[in-house]
């Protein structure tokens, strides 16, 4: 038997549609594979939490998180919470840091059926998670942005060689099971310290794969080279900010958000979440696109698969690959993707398929 305990956070907008059609899928995986069991505990996070435990990551969530193998989180709507209001915390940044989830795994690539303008496109950002520009969770204690005086405001940016290096070893170590190839992205030119040492950690680390490829990019020169061949990028090793802009920009090649899944990376633990925000423009309308958030739980699948060597764990993953990919096929498809379909019938037909 392979058992896992999976937590179920909705999150806002069009979190609680997309993380339901999710769940759905999930179902049907754990129907499919014998002796595959997903004990799903839901747990509140976001607006909903905030209405009815005061905030909007509760310390139970927190606390039944650490007994998880893994969860699914929805995106949340955190530029209405309030910065003054300490019980909204966007916790996305929250539990990244509180969880250790030190890398953001981002893939964009060509899907069937799908018409883009760019072709053989299969490229996998490798995101830093817990540091950089990210004012919420770069410090240990308060916060990475302040204001000297009402017409100033000052935001610090850390890079650390312990997060750059675990996060580079990450890459190279996906990069030996892909094309073998890592494009270092960074701005040392003018960030002269902070990038200056993350690439120095990953040079450093790249000595350790031989076998893998290694080259480096100016971020501004790199948005524009992923635009002209981006078929070219297999691994791309970057900080925090920079994979945030890059990740969408990716989605953009190959058919936009709706497509973009994610994975935050723990030793221990594993976050699935869509790249995406949480789409309040189109929420409560059926309408969204689910494939983000289900193909995120299927690389959180895939990787409880290869870490505990459970054939179990991968069959599903490899099932709801498929599922999404058939579905898409045939031409059901969401309105972001010019068809018709609502959120919950392109679940039922992926579930149908798994
Ligand atoms: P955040 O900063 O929280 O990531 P954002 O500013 O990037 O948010 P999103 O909420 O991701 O914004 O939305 C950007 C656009 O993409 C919106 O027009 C939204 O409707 C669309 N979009 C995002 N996700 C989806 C989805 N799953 N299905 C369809 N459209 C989506």
């Amino acid at each position: 038997m392979s058992t896992y305990k999976i937590a179920v956070m909705e999150g806002d907008g069009i979190g609680p549609e997309i993380v339901a059609e999710t769940v759905k899928v999930l179902q049907a995986a754990q129907r499919k594979v014998d002796g595959l069991k997903l004990e799903l505990a839901e747990l509140p996070v976001g607006l909903a939490a905030y209405e009815r435990y005061g905030s909007t990551l509760p310390s139970s969530t927190v606390e039944a998180l650490k007994t998880c193998d893994g969860g699914i989180l929805g995106p949340v709507t955190t530029h209405v919470y309030n910065v003054h209001d300490e019980s909204m915390v966007n916790p996305s940044g929250k539990l990244r840091t509180e969880l250790d989830l030190y890398a953001n795994l981002r893939p964009a690539r060509n899907f069937p059926g799908v018409n883009t303008r760019f072709e053989n496109v299969d490229m996998l950002i490798v995101r830093e998670n817990t540091e950089g520009m990210y004012a919420d969770r770069n410090l240990h204690e308060g916060n990475g942005e302040f204001m000297p005086d009402p017409d100033t405001v000052v935001s610090l940016r850390v890079v650390s060689r312990r997060k750059s290096e675990r996060l580079a070893r990450v890459g190279f170590e996906l990069a030996r099971a892909r094309r073998k190839s890592v494009a270092v992205v960074h701005k040392k030119n003018v960030l002269r310290r902070g990038c200056g040492l993350f690439v120095d950690c990953c040079s450093m680390v790249a000595e350790e794969y031989p076998d893998v490829a290694v080259s480096d990019f100016h971020v501004d020169a790199f948005a524009m080279f992923m635009v002209q061949h981006p078929e070219k990028f297999d691994v791309i090793v970057t900080t925090n900010m920079f994979g945030d802009i890059l990740s969408d920009l990716a989605a953009g090649l190959v058919g936009g958000l709706g497509l973009a899944p994610g994975l935050n990376l723990g030793d221990r633990f594993l976050l699935a979440q869509a790249t995406h925000g949480s789409a309040p423009d189109i929420a409560g309308k059926n309408i969204a696109n689910p494939i983000a958030e289900i193909l995120s739980v299927q690389m959180m699948l895939e990787m409880l698969g290869i870490r505990n060597k459970d054939g179990r764990a991968l069959e599903a993953a490899g099932r709801i690959k498929t599922a999404v990919e058939k579905t898409l096929e045939q031409g059901v498809r969401t309105p972001d993707l010019g068809g018709t379909a609502t959120t919950s019938e392109f679940g039922d037909v992926v579930a149908s398929h798994v």
